[in-house]
């Protein structure tokens, strides 16, 4: 029996940092931004599915998807965002599925790297979620040094996500990232061991 670990956070919260310190153990990844890359790659089912809803001008010339125009379209329309989201949600779900089955064969863990998990309901495909959480304020502090933002720009980019808060109260795991690096690392070489997937 292998285990699937999602991981989520918010924006800059350390998800993509814990990702790394399983990686380094060589635990197979199965990566969500990767894969709602790949299933909008031309000639997919995916990207037909969205010209079909959005119309062919979300294509550059070269006839792959244009996102800064897909984005233009979905950033001020709620209604659009949660189209796009729809129509996309089929094809990285089953493709979640497949490579997760793939890297089960492989490994008795493996870990699935969703930003959106929650905002996304795939928390079903997962033995057990880990949220990596920071308080508002750090995580305020991290995205405005990691992106070079402004504070108001920052915050509104944590406010457009579900807050880490109610991320918390859902995970059966917790990474707590306010700490140091070694803090969190050690966190998540702790739970490798509890559950014996390290000696
Ligand atoms: P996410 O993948 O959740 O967006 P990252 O892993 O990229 O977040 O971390 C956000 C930023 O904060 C990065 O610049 C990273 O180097 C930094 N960071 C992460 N964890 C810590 C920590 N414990 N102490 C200081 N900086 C950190």
């Amino acid at each position: 029996m292998s285990f699937v670990l999602g991981i989520t956070g918010g924006i800059a919260s350390g998800k993509s940092t814990v990702v790394k310190i399983f990686a380094e153990r060589q635990f197979p990844i199965v990566d969500g931004d990767l894969i709602a890359r790949k299933v909008v790659e031309p000639k997919t089912p995916g990207l037909a599915a969205l010209i079909d809803t959005f119309g062919p001008a979300i294509l550059q010339a070269d006839g792959r998807l244009d996102r800064k125009k897909l984005g233009d379209l979905v950033f001020h329309d709620e209604q659009k965002r949660q189209q796009l989201n729809h129509v996309l949600d089929p094809f990285i779900r089953k493709e979640i599925t497949q490579q997760t089955m793939a890297a089960k064969s492989l490994s008795n863990l493996v870990i699935v790297d969703i930003p959106l998990l929650y905002e996304g309901r795939y928390e079903e495909l997962m033995d057990a979620v880990a949220v990596v959480y920071v308080t508002p304020e750090y995580q305020l502090e991290r995205l405005m040094k990691r992106n070079l933002l402004s504070q108001s720009d920052a915050q509104k980019r944590i406010d457009s996500q579900m807050s880490l808060e109610m991320k918390k109260k859902k995970a059966e795991i917790i990474f707590d990232n306010c700490g140091s690096l070694e803090y969190l690392r050690k966190q998540v070489i702790d739970w490798l061991i509890k559950n014996q997937f390290v000696s």
